[in-house]
């Protein structure tokens, strides 16, 4: 094993803890994404210890308090495939979409799931602004996740257009103000959207401020959201 299991630290601070074949899928994960990074640039995680805190726990710390199993999730703009991959490891029954506008990334997180045999994994090469309009993805997930895209605004507008009605969108923040809040707070209800609960838990190891928006779907998305691609970046809600 290249990484460490850290079982004791899984416990304690999500109360739950990989069996040892979640482990050595982890380690197989650590193992092909070293030897992709070599061309491909998908992580500049590249220690062991910076993977398990900065890809493993970090993608799994905020979902734990969920049970993911036999739901339609979805991870936009997942890269190198966090915190999807962590995901559909953990919650082998639930069914997961990783989406990213990046081919390569795309192929990479394909492959790597045929090789690990990680079958709870279908791969998408498009754009949110574009699937949050195509019948076949809007109003269709349970979950999005959505980790290091863009600003929270943005986030917001490519989540919650693909949420079911009750689904729950789950964005990734580093640092998080009160101004931020406010505003947030705004734009999700105009997008159908309610702030649900917001947590503050910092990285095990380091230290590193996180913090976790869950929003609720309560309504409909208006139709005009997303807006065309390019249009939430440049002119944000
Ligand atoms: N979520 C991963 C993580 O946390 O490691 C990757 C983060 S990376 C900094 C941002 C990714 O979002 C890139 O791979 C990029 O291609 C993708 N992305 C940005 N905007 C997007 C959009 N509108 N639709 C789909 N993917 C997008």
């Amino acid at each position: 094993m290249n990484l460490p299991q850290f079982n004791d630290i899984w416990q304690e601070t999500t109360n739950w803890q990989p069996s040892p074949d979640q482990q050595l899928l982890f380690d197989e994960l650590y193992n092909k994404i070293i030897e992709t990074n070599k061309y491909l640039n998908l992580t500049r995680i590249t220690t062991p210890e910076e993977f398990w805190e900065k890809n493993l726990w970090d993608s799994l710390a905020p979902l734990m308090g969920y049970d993911l199993n036999n739901k339609k999730i979805i991870d936009i703009g997942t890269g190198g495939g966090f915190p999807g991959i962590p995901g559909a490891i953990a919650f082998n029954r639930g069914q997961f979409t990783l989406m990213d506008s990046t081919t390569k990334k795309i192929n990479f997180i394909a492959q790597l799931a045929q090789d690990l045999n990680i079958t709870n994994i279908t791969t998408l090469v498009d754009r949110a602004e574009t699937i949050g309009q195509e019948k076949a993805y809007r109003k269709q997930f349970d979950f999005a996740l959505i980790r290091a895209v863009a600003e929270t605004s943005v986030c917001l507008e490519y989540t919650l257009p693909l949420l079911k009605k009750n689904g729950t969108a789950i964005l990734y923040r580093g640092n998080w103000t009160q101004e931020e809040e406010e505003k947030s707070k705004k734009i999700a209800h105009l997008l159908g959207g309610n702030i649900e609960k917001i947590v503050n838990q910092n990285t095990p190891l380091n230290n590193n401020i996180r913090h976790c928006i869950y929003v609720k779907k309560i309504g409909n998305t208006p139709k005009q959201y997303p807006r065309e691609v390019g249009k939430p970046v440049k002119q944000p809600l």
